[in-house]
């Protein structure tokens, strides 16, 4: 799959705000929205765009698969999914988003960003109701218990993850044990607890109805 490897604070300044890409930094004085708020590139500062229309929904979509951290291709599927699923079109997507295990690993507290839980899980430290599990993207569902393995438990990365996240709050839809570094997933997320960045999912739709 193509992965962008570039800079990551370089996306949020494309979006113009926060989408927490990076850990720890992004609550430190050194996140690059505080520092420079404007797009990157020689004319990022000059130019002040104003978007309608197409554009917006655009950059809604761009965002949205940026916080998730998937290529275009996995996004576009999620969403035919998404479509294809019975209840709401853009409330299904950012559910099966929040689904995803890599992201269910970063709820947790067990990776200071999204790219760093997936890299726990690709790492094979995360197993699912007593199996190793090691696809980032594999959906979790009601009453799936997610923990990290036994070989794992004293996973630096992890432990300083957790230490770091200690006051992040957990949603609802996850009863976490952080010492057994365990997690019970108790219901489907539902749409007002899914993520911390304003998201209109409804230009997210109408981009792909076109
Ligand atoms: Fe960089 Fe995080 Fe700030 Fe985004 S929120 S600009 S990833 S430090």
């Amino acid at each position: 799959m193509a992965r962008y490897t570039g800079p990551s604070c370089r996306q949020c300044r494309r979006e113009g705000l926060k989408l927490f890409l990076k850990g720890e930094r992004c609550h430190s004085e050194k996140c690059a929205i505080e520092k420079r708020n404007f797009p990157p590139g020689q004319h990022g500062k000059d130019r002040k765009p104003k978007i309608i229309g197409y554009g917006l929904q655009l950059r809604e979509k761009q965002k949205v698969r940026r916080i998730y951290g998937l290529g275009e291709t996995q996004f576009r599927n999620l969403f035919e999914k998404a479509a294809a699923a019975k209840g709401i079109t853009g409330e299904n997507l950012l559910s099966m988003l929040e689904r995803r295990l890599d992201n269910v690993v970063y709820r947790m507290g067990f990776g200071t960003s999204r790219a760093q839980a997936r890299q726990i899980v690709r790492h094979g430290h995360i197993q699912v109701n007593g199996r190793k599990v090691n696809i980032p993207s594999f959906q979790v569902r009601k009453d799936d218990v997610v923990e990290v393995r036994e070989g794992s438990r004293q996973n630096p990365t992890i432990l300083a993850s957790k230490d770091a996240t200690a006051h992040t709050p957990v949603p609802n839809w996850l009863d976490v044990d952080r010492e057994a570094l365990r997690a019970r997933v108790t219901a489907l997320p539902q749409r007002s607890e899914l993520v911390q960045i304003q998201i209109n999912e409804q230009q997210i739709v109408e981009l792909y109805s076109k």
